[in-house]
Protein backbone atom coordinates (compact mmCIF):
# COMPACT_ATOMS: atom_id res chain seq x y z
CA UNK A 1 0.00 0.00 0.00
CA UNK A 2 1.33 3.24 -0.61
CA UNK A 3 2.28 6.04 2.13
CA UNK A 4 1.96 9.40 1.75
CA UNK A 5 5.93 10.39 0.40
CA UNK A 6 6.70 11.64 3.95
CA UNK A 7 10.35 12.20 5.24
CA UNK A 8 10.46 12.93 8.58
CA UNK A 9 13.70 13.82 10.10
CA UNK A 10 11.98 13.72 13.63
CA UNK A 11 11.17 9.82 12.54
CA UNK A 12 14.94 9.33 11.92
CA UNK A 13 15.31 6.45 14.81
CA UNK A 14 12.20 4.52 13.50
CA UNK A 15 13.46 4.47 9.86
CA UNK A 16 16.79 2.74 11.09
CA UNK A 17 14.87 0.40 12.77
CA UNK A 18 13.09 0.09 9.56
CA UNK A 19 16.14 -0.61 8.09
CA UNK A 20 17.71 -3.19 10.45
CA UNK A 21 15.11 -5.06 10.90
CA UNK A 22 12.86 -5.52 7.80
CA UNK A 23 13.79 -8.41 5.30
CA UNK A 24 13.84 -5.96 1.86
CA UNK A 25 13.62 -7.08 -2.03
CA UNK A 26 16.09 -4.33 -3.06
CA UNK A 27 18.61 -2.39 -1.32
CA UNK A 28 19.35 0.75 -3.23
CA UNK A 29 22.89 2.51 -2.26
CA UNK A 30 23.02 6.06 -3.25
CA UNK A 31 20.65 8.87 -2.67
CA UNK A 32 21.05 11.01 -6.23
CA UNK A 33 18.84 10.84 -9.14
CA UNK A 34 19.61 7.40 -9.84
CA UNK A 35 19.18 5.80 -6.98
CA UNK A 36 16.20 7.32 -6.33
CA UNK A 37 15.34 6.77 -9.75
CA UNK A 38 15.71 2.79 -9.09
CA UNK A 39 13.86 2.86 -5.62
CA UNK A 40 10.75 4.41 -6.94
CA UNK A 41 11.15 2.12 -9.97
CA UNK A 42 11.38 -0.65 -7.76
CA UNK A 43 8.92 0.02 -5.26
CA UNK A 44 6.26 1.00 -8.25
CA UNK A 45 6.57 -2.43 -9.52
CA UNK A 46 5.44 -3.23 -5.53
CA UNK A 47 8.53 -4.36 -4.05
CA UNK A 48 9.84 -3.93 -0.76
CA UNK A 49 12.90 -0.98 -1.23
CA UNK A 50 15.17 0.62 0.91
CA UNK A 51 17.90 3.16 -0.13
CA UNK A 52 20.80 4.38 1.71
CA UNK A 53 22.47 8.23 0.91
CA UNK A 54 25.91 8.57 2.47
CA UNK A 55 25.39 12.11 2.70
CA UNK A 56 22.02 13.97 1.49
CA UNK A 57 20.03 12.88 -1.20
CA UNK A 58 21.38 14.92 -4.37
CA UNK A 59 24.50 16.22 -2.02
CA UNK A 60 26.66 14.62 -4.96
CA UNK A 61 26.30 15.39 -8.95
CA UNK A 62 22.46 15.45 -8.99
CA UNK A 63 22.42 18.62 -7.40
CA UNK A 64 25.65 20.13 -9.30
CA UNK A 65 24.46 19.69 -12.97
CA UNK A 66 23.63 22.17 -15.41
CA UNK A 67 20.16 21.65 -14.36
CA UNK A 68 18.46 21.07 -18.36
CA UNK A 69 16.14 17.97 -19.36
CA UNK A 70 17.37 17.98 -22.91
CA UNK A 71 18.11 16.18 -25.98
CA UNK A 72 21.92 16.71 -25.96
CA UNK A 73 22.38 19.33 -29.76
CA UNK A 74 25.93 17.98 -29.46
CA UNK A 75 24.97 14.53 -29.51
CA UNK A 76 23.06 15.26 -32.95
CA UNK A 77 26.37 16.46 -34.09
CA UNK A 78 27.93 12.98 -33.07
CA UNK A 79 25.58 10.77 -35.07
CA UNK A 80 24.22 9.93 -31.84
CA UNK A 81 20.38 9.89 -32.77
CA UNK A 82 19.44 6.92 -30.52
CA UNK A 83 20.51 8.70 -27.58
CA UNK A 84 19.43 12.00 -28.44
CA UNK A 85 15.46 10.01 -29.41
CA UNK A 86 15.63 8.67 -25.77
CA UNK A 87 16.78 12.00 -23.95
CA UNK A 88 14.07 14.15 -25.82
CA UNK A 89 11.30 11.46 -25.16
CA UNK A 90 11.66 11.82 -21.69
CA UNK A 91 12.11 15.41 -21.61
CA UNK A 92 8.54 15.44 -22.75
CA UNK A 93 6.96 13.03 -20.47
CA UNK A 94 8.62 15.18 -17.40
CA UNK A 95 7.61 18.26 -18.65
CA UNK A 96 3.71 16.89 -20.11
CA UNK A 97 3.14 14.39 -17.22
CA UNK A 98 5.82 13.18 -14.53
CA UNK A 99 6.85 16.51 -13.66
CA UNK A 100 5.06 19.78 -15.11
CA UNK A 101 5.41 21.68 -11.60
CA UNK A 102 9.41 20.75 -11.84
CA UNK A 103 10.59 20.48 -15.29
CA UNK A 104 9.72 23.71 -17.30
CA UNK A 105 10.48 24.80 -21.16
CA UNK A 106 13.33 27.05 -21.33
CA UNK A 107 14.00 29.09 -24.58
CA UNK A 108 17.89 29.15 -25.94
CA UNK A 109 19.59 31.46 -28.86
CA UNK A 110 22.27 29.76 -31.04
CA UNK A 111 24.22 33.00 -32.19
CA UNK A 112 25.12 32.26 -35.78
CA UNK A 113 28.83 33.85 -37.20
CA UNK A 114 29.37 32.13 -40.40
CA UNK A 115 26.54 33.45 -42.49
CA UNK A 116 26.62 31.00 -45.32
CA UNK A 117 27.64 27.51 -43.87
CA UNK A 118 25.99 27.60 -40.00
CA UNK A 119 22.92 28.48 -40.34
CA UNK A 120 21.74 25.65 -43.09
CA UNK A 121 23.58 23.09 -40.79
CA UNK A 122 22.51 24.33 -37.45
CA UNK A 123 18.79 24.78 -39.04
CA UNK A 124 19.02 20.64 -40.01
CA UNK A 125 20.08 19.95 -36.91
CA UNK A 126 17.60 21.88 -34.95
CA UNK A 127 14.70 20.68 -37.29
CA UNK A 128 15.57 17.05 -36.50
CA UNK A 129 16.29 18.31 -33.11
CA UNK A 130 12.19 19.22 -32.64
CA UNK A 131 10.89 16.36 -35.47
CA UNK A 132 12.69 13.86 -32.89
CA UNK A 133 9.75 14.83 -30.40
CA UNK A 134 6.85 13.51 -32.16
CA UNK A 135 3.65 15.07 -32.79
CA UNK A 136 2.06 15.97 -28.90
CA UNK A 137 5.10 18.94 -28.63
CA UNK A 138 5.18 20.36 -25.09
CA UNK A 139 7.81 22.85 -25.98
CA UNK A 140 7.75 25.09 -29.33
CA UNK A 141 9.15 24.60 -32.53
CA UNK A 142 12.75 26.44 -33.40
CA UNK A 143 12.55 29.24 -35.19
CA UNK A 144 15.68 31.08 -37.48
CA UNK A 145 16.23 35.16 -36.87
CA UNK A 146 18.29 37.70 -38.15
CA UNK A 147 20.53 39.24 -36.31
CA UNK A 148 18.59 42.02 -35.93
CA UNK A 149 16.26 39.64 -34.18
CA UNK A 150 18.57 38.20 -32.53
CA UNK A 151 19.79 41.66 -30.54
CA UNK A 152 16.13 42.01 -29.58
CA UNK A 153 15.83 38.94 -27.70
CA UNK A 154 19.29 39.24 -26.37
CA UNK A 155 21.24 42.66 -26.40
CA UNK A 156 23.79 41.57 -24.68
CA UNK A 157 25.22 40.07 -27.73
CA UNK A 158 27.79 41.99 -29.59
CA UNK A 159 26.53 42.85 -33.05
CA UNK A 160 30.32 42.50 -34.36
CA UNK A 161 29.92 39.53 -36.94
CA UNK A 162 26.56 38.58 -35.84
CA UNK A 163 25.05 36.81 -39.05
CA UNK A 164 21.44 35.60 -37.40
CA UNK A 165 20.48 33.44 -35.06
CA UNK A 166 18.19 30.16 -34.33
CA UNK A 167 16.02 29.90 -31.06
CA UNK A 168 15.00 26.41 -29.87
CA UNK A 169 13.85 24.92 -27.04
CA UNK A 170 14.66 22.17 -23.86
CA UNK A 171 13.78 22.15 -20.43
CA UNK A 172 14.96 22.83 -16.84
CA UNK A 173 14.83 21.81 -13.78
CA UNK A 174 15.74 22.48 -10.00
CA UNK A 175 17.93 19.20 -9.85
CA UNK A 176 18.33 18.76 -6.71
CA UNK A 177 14.76 18.98 -5.75
CA UNK A 178 14.11 16.48 -8.14
CA UNK A 179 15.47 14.46 -7.04
CA UNK A 180 13.92 14.65 -3.28
CA UNK A 181 10.49 14.45 -5.00
CA UNK A 182 11.86 11.23 -6.87
CA UNK A 183 12.84 9.75 -3.48
CA UNK A 184 9.61 11.38 -1.79
CA UNK A 185 7.86 9.31 -4.32
CA UNK A 186 9.61 5.98 -3.97
CA UNK A 187 8.97 6.80 -0.29
CA UNK A 188 4.87 7.11 -1.44
CA UNK A 189 5.37 3.50 -2.74
CA UNK A 190 6.38 2.43 0.67
CA UNK A 191 10.11 2.41 -0.45
CA UNK A 192 12.30 3.44 3.38
CA UNK A 193 14.77 6.25 2.52
CA UNK A 194 17.62 6.72 5.02
CA UNK A 195 19.97 9.71 4.52
CA UNK A 196 23.59 9.71 5.83
CA UNK A 197 23.82 6.38 6.03
CA UNK A 198 26.83 4.70 4.28
CA UNK A 199 27.21 1.07 3.21
CA UNK A 200 30.73 -0.10 4.59
CA UNK A 201 30.44 -3.70 3.26
CA UNK A 202 28.66 -5.91 1.79
CA UNK A 203 26.59 -9.13 3.36
CA UNK A 204 26.90 -12.50 1.80
CA UNK A 205 24.56 -14.88 1.67
CA UNK A 206 24.81 -18.89 3.33
CA UNK A 207 26.83 -19.71 -0.07
CA UNK A 208 30.03 -16.91 0.72
CA UNK A 209 29.48 -15.75 -3.17
CA UNK A 210 25.88 -14.29 -3.31
CA UNK A 211 25.24 -10.46 -2.19
CA UNK A 212 22.84 -10.46 0.80
CA UNK A 213 22.14 -6.71 2.12
CA UNK A 214 24.96 -4.33 2.57
CA UNK A 215 26.04 -3.49 6.55
CA UNK A 216 25.77 0.32 6.70
CA UNK A 217 26.76 3.41 8.97
CA UNK A 218 24.72 5.66 10.12
CA UNK A 219 27.03 8.60 10.01
CA UNK A 220 25.27 11.05 12.87
CA UNK A 221 25.97 8.36 15.66
CA UNK A 222 28.59 5.92 14.16
CA UNK A 223 26.59 2.89 14.83
CA UNK A 224 26.57 -0.21 12.24
CA UNK A 225 24.26 -2.55 11.10
CA UNK A 226 23.10 -4.85 8.82
CA UNK A 227 20.10 -4.18 5.97
CA UNK A 228 19.29 -7.50 4.58
CA UNK A 229 17.63 -7.33 1.08
CA UNK A 230 17.47 -10.19 -1.95
CA UNK A 231 19.38 -7.92 -4.38
CA UNK A 232 22.15 -4.90 -3.52
CA UNK A 233 21.61 -1.73 -6.42
CA UNK A 234 24.68 0.12 -6.66
CA UNK A 235 23.99 3.36 -7.64
CA UNK A 236 26.82 5.64 -6.67
CA UNK A 237 27.38 7.79 -9.39
CA UNK A 238 31.50 8.86 -9.07
CA UNK A 239 31.82 6.42 -5.59
CA UNK A 240 31.30 3.54 -7.77
CA UNK A 241 34.57 1.96 -7.80
CA UNK A 242 34.95 3.02 -4.18
CA UNK A 243 31.69 0.83 -3.44
CA UNK A 244 32.71 -2.05 -5.83
CA UNK A 245 36.04 -2.08 -4.21
CA UNK A 246 34.61 -2.47 -0.47
CA UNK A 247 32.53 -4.79 -1.77
CA UNK A 248 35.19 -7.10 -3.18
CA UNK A 249 33.96 -7.16 -6.73
CA UNK A 250 35.54 -6.14 -9.92
CA UNK A 251 33.01 -4.92 -12.24
CA UNK A 252 33.23 -5.02 -15.98
CA UNK A 253 33.37 -1.17 -16.14
CA UNK A 254 35.39 1.80 -13.78
CA UNK A 255 34.26 5.08 -13.54
CA UNK A 256 36.24 8.22 -14.82
CA UNK A 257 35.68 11.55 -13.09
CA UNK A 258 35.39 14.71 -15.27
CA UNK A 259 34.72 18.25 -13.53
CA UNK A 260 32.45 20.90 -14.80
CA UNK A 261 32.16 24.18 -13.13
CA UNK A 262 29.51 27.01 -13.37
CA UNK A 263 29.60 30.46 -12.20
CA UNK A 264 26.46 32.35 -10.83
CA UNK A 265 25.59 36.07 -12.34
CA UNK A 266 22.87 38.84 -11.39
CA UNK A 267 20.62 38.35 -14.17
CA UNK A 268 21.50 42.68 -14.99
CA UNK A 269 24.84 41.56 -15.87
CA UNK A 270 23.74 39.88 -19.16
CA UNK A 271 20.59 41.09 -21.12
CA UNK A 272 18.38 38.57 -22.47
CA UNK A 273 14.96 37.38 -22.73
CA UNK A 274 16.21 34.07 -23.43
CA UNK A 275 18.79 31.63 -22.66
CA UNK A 276 21.92 31.10 -24.71
CA UNK A 277 24.33 28.74 -26.31
CA UNK A 278 27.93 29.08 -27.32
CA UNK A 279 30.24 26.84 -29.70
CA UNK A 280 33.20 26.48 -27.57
CA UNK A 281 36.67 24.55 -28.88
CA UNK A 282 35.34 21.17 -26.70
CA UNK A 283 32.00 21.60 -25.99
CA UNK A 284 29.05 24.30 -25.52
CA UNK A 285 28.56 27.06 -23.05
CA UNK A 286 24.98 28.16 -21.89
CA UNK A 287 23.24 31.05 -20.19
CA UNK A 288 20.84 29.28 -18.22
CA UNK A 289 18.66 32.26 -16.92
CA UNK A 290 17.82 31.28 -13.29
CA UNK A 291 15.19 33.49 -11.48
CA UNK A 292 17.06 36.59 -11.17
CA UNK A 293 20.49 35.12 -11.95
CA UNK A 294 22.35 33.25 -14.71
CA UNK A 295 24.29 29.85 -14.17
CA UNK A 296 26.63 29.94 -16.57
CA UNK A 297 28.90 26.68 -18.21
CA UNK A 298 30.29 24.47 -18.04
CA UNK A 299 34.02 23.42 -18.08
CA UNK A 300 35.44 19.87 -18.84
CA UNK A 301 38.49 18.78 -16.98
CA UNK A 302 39.71 15.29 -15.52
CA UNK A 303 39.50 15.30 -11.98
CA UNK A 304 41.37 12.96 -8.86
CA UNK A 305 40.66 14.83 -5.51
CA UNK A 306 37.95 14.47 -3.05
CA UNK A 307 34.94 12.96 -4.51
CA UNK A 308 32.64 14.41 -1.93
CA UNK A 309 34.23 18.09 -2.85
CA UNK A 310 35.76 19.25 -5.70
CA UNK A 311 36.97 22.84 -5.79
CA UNK A 312 36.55 25.44 -8.27
CA UNK A 313 40.03 26.66 -9.26
CA UNK A 314 40.57 30.11 -10.70
CA UNK A 315 41.40 28.70 -14.46
CA UNK A 316 37.72 27.50 -14.19
CA UNK A 317 36.24 30.75 -13.59
CA UNK A 318 38.48 32.36 -15.80
CA UNK A 319 37.92 30.14 -18.67
CA UNK A 320 34.05 30.64 -18.29
CA UNK A 321 34.45 34.25 -18.30
CA UNK A 322 36.69 34.20 -21.44
CA UNK A 323 34.59 32.18 -23.82
CA UNK A 324 31.56 33.99 -22.65
CA UNK A 325 32.96 37.41 -22.79
CA UNK A 326 33.87 36.63 -26.92
CA UNK A 327 29.83 36.97 -27.50
CA UNK A 328 29.26 39.83 -25.12
CA UNK A 329 29.31 43.54 -25.45
CA UNK A 330 29.71 43.84 -21.78
CA UNK A 331 32.08 41.47 -20.83
CA UNK A 332 32.26 39.51 -17.66
CA UNK A 333 34.37 40.19 -14.45
CA UNK A 334 35.06 38.28 -11.81
CA UNK A 335 33.48 41.01 -9.64
CA UNK A 336 30.31 39.90 -11.19
CA UNK A 337 30.31 36.27 -10.14
CA UNK A 338 28.26 35.50 -6.73
CA UNK A 339 28.43 32.48 -6.76
CA UNK A 340 30.23 29.27 -8.22
CA UNK A 341 29.74 25.38 -8.11
CA UNK A 342 31.26 22.62 -9.58
CA UNK A 343 30.14 18.43 -10.17
CA UNK A 344 31.81 15.51 -11.01
CA UNK A 345 30.49 13.49 -14.62
CA UNK A 346 30.42 9.70 -13.96
CA UNK A 347 31.89 8.45 -17.17
CA UNK A 348 31.83 5.03 -17.56
CA UNK A 349 35.00 3.11 -19.35
CA UNK A 350 34.02 -0.75 -19.58
CA UNK A 351 37.39 -2.64 -18.64
CA UNK A 352 38.94 -5.99 -19.74
CA UNK A 353 36.41 -8.19 -21.51
CA UNK A 354 33.89 -7.32 -19.75
CA UNK A 355 33.09 -9.99 -17.89
CA UNK A 356 32.71 -9.54 -14.16
CA UNK A 357 35.12 -11.76 -12.30
CA UNK A 358 35.96 -14.16 -15.82
CA UNK A 359 32.87 -15.65 -16.27
CA UNK A 360 30.01 -15.05 -18.89
CA UNK A 361 30.04 -11.27 -20.12
CA UNK A 362 27.31 -9.59 -17.99
CA UNK A 363 28.37 -5.92 -18.94
CA UNK A 364 26.02 -4.27 -21.08
CA UNK A 365 26.92 -1.09 -22.60
CA UNK A 366 25.02 1.36 -23.94
CA UNK A 367 26.39 4.63 -25.28
CA UNK A 368 25.83 6.51 -21.69
CA UNK A 369 25.26 4.09 -19.07
CA UNK A 370 26.31 0.80 -18.19
CA UNK A 371 24.13 -1.85 -16.14
CA UNK A 372 26.97 -4.85 -14.61
CA UNK A 373 25.76 -7.87 -12.46
CA UNK A 374 29.05 -8.46 -11.41
CA UNK A 375 28.25 -11.21 -8.82
CA UNK A 376 24.93 -12.74 -8.05
CA UNK A 377 23.01 -10.45 -5.77
CA UNK A 378 24.27 -7.26 -7.28
CA UNK A 379 24.03 -5.03 -9.90
CA UNK A 380 25.33 -1.56 -10.23
CA UNK A 381 24.87 1.02 -13.00
CA UNK A 382 26.80 4.52 -14.09
CA UNK A 383 26.98 7.26 -15.94
CA UNK A 384 23.95 8.53 -18.23
CA UNK A 385 22.45 11.77 -17.35
CA UNK A 386 19.79 13.22 -15.10
CA UNK A 387 17.47 13.65 -18.09
CA UNK A 388 17.65 9.72 -18.97
CA UNK A 389 17.26 8.68 -15.36
CA UNK A 390 14.13 6.86 -15.66
CA UNK A 391 15.66 4.52 -18.30
CA UNK A 392 18.63 4.45 -16.17
CA UNK A 393 16.47 2.97 -13.20
CA UNK A 394 14.39 0.52 -15.28
CA UNK A 395 17.28 -0.88 -16.77
CA UNK A 396 19.31 -1.39 -13.38
CA UNK A 397 16.04 -2.92 -11.82
CA UNK A 398 15.46 -5.13 -14.62
CA UNK A 399 19.16 -6.77 -14.20
CA UNK A 400 18.67 -6.65 -10.03
CA UNK A 401 15.74 -8.84 -10.51
CA UNK A 402 16.36 -11.34 -13.39
CA UNK A 403 18.10 -13.61 -10.82
CA UNK A 404 14.53 -13.95 -8.87
CA UNK A 405 12.86 -17.01 -8.48
CA UNK A 406 8.97 -15.41 -8.87
CA UNK A 407 8.38 -12.98 -12.13
CA UNK A 408 8.15 -9.19 -11.26
CA UNK A 409 6.07 -6.84 -13.08
CA UNK A 410 7.26 -4.67 -15.77
CA UNK A 411 8.18 -1.09 -14.98
CA UNK A 412 5.54 0.98 -14.82
CA UNK A 413 7.30 4.59 -14.01
CA UNK A 414 5.99 5.86 -17.65
CA UNK A 415 2.94 6.03 -16.27
CA UNK A 416 3.78 7.26 -13.04
CA UNK A 417 3.13 11.51 -11.92
CA UNK A 418 5.87 12.74 -9.26
CA UNK A 419 4.21 13.51 -6.31
CA UNK A 420 3.15 16.61 -6.59
CA UNK A 421 1.81 16.53 -10.53
CA UNK A 422 -1.03 14.79 -10.35
CA UNK A 423 -3.80 17.17 -10.79
CA UNK A 424 -1.72 20.15 -10.98
CA UNK A 425 -3.99 22.22 -13.51
CA UNK A 426 -6.23 22.10 -11.09
CA UNK A 427 -5.25 23.68 -8.56
CA UNK A 428 -3.29 26.11 -10.55
CA UNK A 429 -6.22 26.93 -11.96
CA UNK A 430 -7.75 27.68 -8.20
CA UNK A 431 -4.61 29.40 -7.60
CA UNK A 432 -6.85 32.53 -6.78
CA UNK A 433 -8.75 30.96 -4.11
CA UNK A 434 -5.82 29.11 -2.39
CA UNK A 435 -4.97 32.30 -1.83
CA UNK A 436 -8.12 33.71 -0.70
CA UNK A 437 -8.49 30.68 1.93
CA UNK A 438 -5.21 30.94 3.27
CA UNK A 439 -5.04 35.03 3.47
CA UNK A 440 -1.80 35.12 1.73
CA UNK A 441 -0.65 36.27 -1.95
CA UNK A 442 -1.01 35.13 -5.14
CA UNK A 443 2.67 34.80 -5.24
CA UNK A 444 3.24 33.04 -2.44
CA UNK A 445 0.82 30.39 -3.84
CA UNK A 446 2.42 30.61 -7.28
CA UNK A 447 6.15 30.22 -5.51
CA UNK A 448 4.98 27.32 -3.38
CA UNK A 449 3.46 25.75 -6.73
CA UNK A 450 6.41 25.70 -8.73
CA UNK A 451 8.12 23.96 -6.11
CA UNK A 452 5.59 21.58 -4.21
CA UNK A 453 2.84 21.29 -6.96
CA UNK A 454 -0.06 20.05 -5.31
CA UNK A 455 1.98 19.82 -2.29
CA UNK A 456 1.55 23.41 -1.48
CA UNK A 457 -1.33 22.81 0.51
CA UNK A 458 0.78 21.20 2.89
CA UNK A 459 2.84 24.21 3.52
CA UNK A 460 0.15 26.46 3.35
CA UNK A 461 -1.46 24.35 6.24
CA UNK A 462 1.88 25.42 8.48
CA UNK A 463 1.22 28.84 7.63
CA UNK A 464 -2.03 28.61 8.81
CA UNK A 465 -1.04 26.82 12.01
CA UNK A 466 1.55 29.65 12.88
CA UNK A 467 1.18 32.52 10.66
CA UNK A 468 4.58 33.72 11.74
CA UNK A 469 6.19 31.11 9.47
CA UNK A 470 4.57 33.08 6.05
CA UNK A 471 7.30 35.60 6.86
CA UNK A 472 10.02 35.96 4.06
CA UNK A 473 13.61 33.99 5.36
CA UNK A 474 15.51 36.89 3.58
CA UNK A 475 14.97 39.77 1.63
CA UNK A 476 15.21 39.73 -2.04
CA UNK A 477 14.33 35.59 -2.03
CA UNK A 478 10.39 33.70 -2.27
CA UNK A 479 11.67 31.41 0.55
CA UNK A 480 9.29 31.16 3.40
CA UNK A 481 10.38 30.58 7.05
CA UNK A 482 7.48 27.80 6.62
CA UNK A 483 9.70 25.77 4.03
CA UNK A 484 12.72 25.19 6.37
CA UNK A 485 10.05 24.05 8.86
CA UNK A 486 8.73 21.67 5.96
CA UNK A 487 12.64 20.95 4.60
CA UNK A 488 12.62 19.12 8.20
CA UNK A 489 9.11 17.70 8.66
CA UNK A 490 8.71 16.32 5.01
CA UNK A 491 11.67 16.47 3.04
CA UNK A 492 14.46 14.58 5.73
CA UNK A 493 16.90 17.60 6.02
CA UNK A 494 18.94 17.23 8.98
CA UNK A 495 21.30 20.02 8.52
CA UNK A 496 21.62 23.38 7.73
CA UNK A 497 23.11 22.78 4.67
CA UNK A 498 20.46 20.46 3.71
CA UNK A 499 18.29 23.17 3.51
CA UNK A 500 19.87 26.34 1.83
CA UNK A 501 21.97 24.05 -0.49
CA UNK A 502 19.33 21.36 -1.93
CA UNK A 503 16.13 22.15 -0.43
CA UNK A 504 16.05 26.18 -1.07
CA UNK A 505 19.54 26.95 -3.09
CA UNK A 506 20.58 29.92 -1.32
CA UNK A 507 24.18 28.61 -1.77
CA UNK A 508 24.34 30.14 -4.84
CA UNK A 509 21.40 32.24 -5.36
CA UNK A 510 22.33 34.94 -2.51
CA UNK A 511 25.46 37.15 -2.82
CA UNK A 512 26.14 35.94 0.45
CA UNK A 513 25.83 32.32 0.06
CA UNK A 514 22.85 32.03 2.82
CA UNK A 515 25.42 32.88 5.35
CA UNK A 516 23.43 35.64 7.01
CA UNK A 517 20.24 33.92 7.70
CA UNK A 518 22.52 30.07 8.80
CA UNK A 519 22.06 30.76 12.31
CA UNK A 520 18.20 31.53 11.90
CA UNK A 521 17.82 28.28 10.28
CA UNK A 522 19.59 26.70 12.77
CA UNK A 523 17.09 27.87 14.80
CA UNK A 524 14.04 27.00 12.97
CA UNK A 525 15.17 23.44 12.60
CA UNK A 526 16.52 23.32 16.08
CA UNK A 527 12.68 23.54 17.35
CA UNK A 528 11.79 20.40 15.11
CA UNK A 529 14.72 18.78 15.89
CA UNK A 530 15.46 19.73 19.75
CA UNK A 531 18.69 21.29 19.61
CA UNK A 532 20.53 22.78 22.01
CA UNK A 533 21.80 26.38 22.11
CA UNK A 534 25.46 24.72 21.87
CA UNK A 535 23.92 22.80 19.12
CA UNK A 536 22.04 25.70 16.84
CA UNK A 537 25.70 27.12 16.66
CA UNK A 538 27.16 23.88 15.70
CA UNK A 539 25.47 23.70 12.57
CA UNK A 540 25.45 27.37 11.77
CA UNK A 541 29.47 26.84 12.25
CA UNK A 542 29.24 24.25 10.04
CA UNK A 543 27.48 25.59 7.51
CA UNK A 544 29.89 28.72 7.50
CA UNK A 545 32.75 26.29 6.66
CA UNK A 546 31.46 24.61 4.20
CA UNK A 547 30.50 27.66 2.29
CA UNK A 548 33.95 29.55 3.04
CA UNK A 549 35.57 26.20 1.46
CA UNK A 550 33.48 25.93 -1.32
CA UNK A 551 32.95 29.53 -2.73
CA UNK A 552 37.07 30.35 -2.13
CA UNK A 553 38.96 29.27 -4.86
CA UNK A 554 42.80 29.49 -4.64
CA UNK A 555 44.51 32.85 -5.75
CA UNK A 556 41.40 34.59 -6.31
CA UNK A 557 39.47 34.09 -2.56
CA UNK A 558 38.01 37.33 -2.36
CA UNK A 559 36.00 37.04 -5.85
CA UNK A 560 33.15 35.53 -4.55
CA UNK A 561 31.17 37.27 -2.48
CA UNK A 562 29.58 34.05 -0.22
CA UNK A 563 33.23 33.41 1.14
CA UNK A 564 33.69 36.43 2.40
CA UNK A 565 30.49 36.63 4.32
CA UNK A 566 30.98 33.38 5.31
CA UNK A 567 34.70 34.08 6.93
CA UNK A 568 32.78 37.29 8.49
CA UNK A 569 29.88 35.17 9.84
CA UNK A 570 32.41 32.73 11.34
CA UNK A 571 34.54 35.29 13.54
CA UNK A 572 31.26 36.55 14.58
CA UNK A 573 30.32 33.38 15.93
CA UNK A 574 33.43 32.70 17.47
CA UNK A 575 33.42 35.98 19.00
CA UNK A 576 29.89 34.92 20.66
CA UNK A 577 31.51 32.15 22.50
C1 LIG B 1 28.79 19.87 -14.55
C2 LIG B 1 27.72 18.90 -14.90
C3 LIG B 1 26.63 19.31 -15.64
C4 LIG B 1 25.62 18.41 -15.97
N1 LIG B 1 24.53 18.86 -16.62
C5 LIG B 1 23.54 18.00 -16.95
C6 LIG B 1 22.37 18.49 -17.57
O1 LIG B 1 22.19 19.70 -17.76
N2 LIG B 1 21.42 17.59 -17.92
C7 LIG B 1 21.57 16.25 -17.70
O2 LIG B 1 20.69 15.50 -18.09
N3 LIG B 1 22.67 15.76 -17.05
C8 LIG B 1 23.64 16.61 -16.67
N4 LIG B 1 24.73 16.16 -16.00
C9 LIG B 1 24.82 14.73 -15.64
C10 LIG B 1 24.01 14.42 -14.38
O3 LIG B 1 24.08 15.46 -13.44
C11 LIG B 1 24.51 13.14 -13.74
O4 LIG B 1 24.54 12.13 -14.72
C12 LIG B 1 23.65 12.65 -12.58
O5 LIG B 1 23.36 13.69 -11.68
C13 LIG B 1 24.34 11.50 -11.87
O6 LIG B 1 23.49 11.05 -10.84
P1 LIG B 1 23.87 9.79 -9.97
O7 LIG B 1 22.72 9.52 -9.07
O8 LIG B 1 24.32 8.69 -10.85
O9 LIG B 1 25.14 10.26 -9.11
P2 LIG B 1 25.18 11.18 -7.81
O10 LIG B 1 24.19 12.27 -7.87
O11 LIG B 1 26.59 11.58 -7.56
O12 LIG B 1 24.69 10.21 -6.66
C14 LIG B 1 25.48 9.18 -6.11
C15 LIG B 1 25.19 9.15 -4.62
O13 LIG B 1 25.74 7.98 -4.04
C16 LIG B 1 26.09 8.30 -2.70
N5 LIG B 1 27.02 7.30 -2.20
C17 LIG B 1 28.29 7.08 -2.63
N6 LIG B 1 28.84 6.07 -1.94
C18 LIG B 1 27.90 5.62 -1.06
C19 LIG B 1 27.88 4.61 -0.05
N7 LIG B 1 28.95 3.84 0.19
N8 LIG B 1 26.75 4.44 0.67
C20 LIG B 1 25.65 5.23 0.46
N9 LIG B 1 25.64 6.20 -0.48
C21 LIG B 1 26.74 6.40 -1.23
C22 LIG B 1 26.71 9.69 -2.83
O14 LIG B 1 26.74 10.39 -1.60
C23 LIG B 1 25.82 10.33 -3.89
O15 LIG B 1 24.79 11.12 -3.31
C24 LIG B 1 25.74 17.05 -15.60
C25 LIG B 1 26.83 16.62 -14.84
C26 LIG B 1 27.81 17.55 -14.48
C27 LIG B 1 28.95 17.13 -13.64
Amino acid sequence: MASNGVLDARERSATLSRLASERFDVLVIGGGITGAGAALDAASRGLRVALVEARDLASGTSSRSSKLIHGGLRYLEQLDFKLVYEALRERDLLVSKLAPHLVKPVSFLYPLYKKVVERPYVGAGLALYDAMEGTRRPVPHHRHLTARGALRLAPALSPERLAGAMRYYDAQVDDARHTLTVARTAAAHSAVVATRVSAVSLVRGPDGVRVAGARVRDEETGRSFDVHAEVVVVCAGVWTDLVHELAGVRAGYRVRMSKGVHIVVPRSAVQADTGIILRTEKSVLFFIPWGERWIVGTTDTDFTGDRAEPRVSAEDVDYILTAANRVLVRPLTRADVIAVYAGLRPLVEPVGDGSGKGGKPTTKVSREHVVDVPVPGLASIAGGKFTTYRLMARDVVDAAVAGFDRPVPASVTEQLPLLGADGLAGVRAGAGRLAEDYRVSPSLVEHLLSRYGTLAGEVLDLIRADSALARPLCEGFPYLRAEVVYAVTHEDALHVEDVLMRRMRLSIESADSGTEVAAEVALIMGRQLGWSRRRRAAETRRYLELIAAEQTTPAVDAFVMGADAADAALAGVAAAG
